[in-house]
C-alpha cells in the first residue's frame, strides 16, 4: 500500500464549510461493494456539526445524513481521566460519544473492531476485550473481537472482513459497517447513566442487552421451524411467545441485524 492517508475534501451539508480530511487509505483499499460510511464529528469539518458521509471506493462523496443523537457527553480527551478502572463516563471521554455508541453496537452484533491508537492510549486489547465482553450475556462473550493498533502499523492493518468497524482515535475517524442508527446504544448508555453506581451500571448493560437477545434468539426458534414468513406475522408471534408488546420496525431490523452477524442469514431469508 503506497500512502497510508488519502485525502479527501468534505463540505458540511448544513453550513457549507469545506475541510480537505485526510481518511485512512484501508477503508477504500477492502474492495467494499456499495457505498462507505464515515463518521465525521464536530470541529473535523466545521465547528459546528456532526455528520456522516458516504464515499464510493474511488473516494467520491455520494451523500450525507445528519446525526441525530443527542451528545450527552463532550469530546475530550483528559489525560488525568485515563486511570486504572475504565467506568462508563470515562470510556465516553476517551472515546467520544458517537464513537462510544458504535462500540457497543459493534460488540453486541459482532463486528469485528479495529481501533488506531495515539501515544497517550494506555489500554491493551485484552483489557478493553474484558470490558466488551461483561455487557454481553455469558453466551455471547468469550470473542476477541477488538483490535488495536499503533499508527505506525496501519499497513499491517487486516481487515479480514469487509464488515469491520475501524475508528482511528488520531484522525478521530470512525468506519462504521451497519445500516442501522445507534437509538438502541443511546438508550442503553442513558439508562445506565441514571445509575450512580458504577457497578450497577454494568448490570443495566447485561440486563437490556439480555432482553433483546431474548426476543433475537425467540425469532431465531421461529425461524428454524418454518419456510417462510411475514414480518409482520413473525412480529406477532415473538409477542405471543413472550408474553410482550409487538416490537417495532426499528427494533425488527435489530433482531435480524443479530440474526445474520451471529447466527446465519439463511434465517432471515425466510423473511417475506
Ligand atoms: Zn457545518
Amino acid at each position: 500500500m503506497s500512502e497510508r492517508y488519502k485525502k479527501v475534501n468534505v463540505t458540511c451539508p448544513i453550513c457549507k464549510k469545506s475541510n480537505n480530511l485526510d481518511i485512512p487509505s484501508i477503508v477504500f483499499s477492502q474492495k467494499k461493494i456499495g457505498t462507505i460510511k464515515i463518521q465525521i464529528p464536530k470541529g473535523v469539518v466545521c465547528p459546528d456539526h456532526q455528520f456522516i458521509i458516504f464515499f464510493d471506493s474511488e473516494g467520491k462523496v455520494r451523500g450525507y445524513e445528519k446525526i441525530d443523537i443527542s451528545m450527552t457527553m463532550p469530546k475530550k480527551k483528559d489525560e488525568r481521566q485515563i486511570m486504572e478502572e475504565l467506568t462508563l463516563k470515562k470510556m465516553m471521554n476517551i472515546f467520544g460519544t458517537y464513537e462510544f455508541y458504535s462500540l457497543i453496537h459493534a460488540k453486541i452484533f459482532n463486528y469485528p473492531i479495529f481501533i488506531v491508537i495515539g501515544e497517550d492510549f494506555k489500554y491493551s486489547s485484552n483489557f478493553l476485550n474484558k470490558i466488551a465482553n461483561s455487557i454481553l450475556p455469558e453466551r455471547y462473550t468469550g470473542g476477541r473481537t477488538i483490535h488495536i493498533y499503533k499508527e505506525t502499523d496501519y499497513d499491517s492493518i487486516e481487515i479480514t472482513t469487509k464488515d469491520g468497524l475501524l475508528l482511528d482515535v488520531n484522525k478521530q475517524i470512525l468506519q462504521i459497517p451497519w445500516e442501522q442508527k445507534l437509538k438502541f446504544e443511546e438508550n442503553i448508555v442513558n439508562k445506565a447513566l441514571e445509575i450512580i453506581d458504577e457497578q450497577e451500571q454494568t448490570f443495566v448493560f447485561q440486563q437490556i442487552v439480555s432482553d433483546f437477545t431474548k426476543e433475537a434468539e425467540c425469532a431465531l426458534d421461529i425461524l428454524e421451524d418454518i419456510d417462510d414468513i411475514s414480518k409482520k406475522d413473525l412480529i406477532k408471534e415473538i409477542s405471543k411467545r413472550l408474553f410482550k408488546p409487538k416490537i417495532n420496525s426499528y427494533r425488527f431490523n435489530l433482531i435480524v441485524e443479530f440474526i445474520n452477524q451471529r447466527f446465519s442469514p439463511k434465517f432471515t431469508e425466510k423473511i417475506r
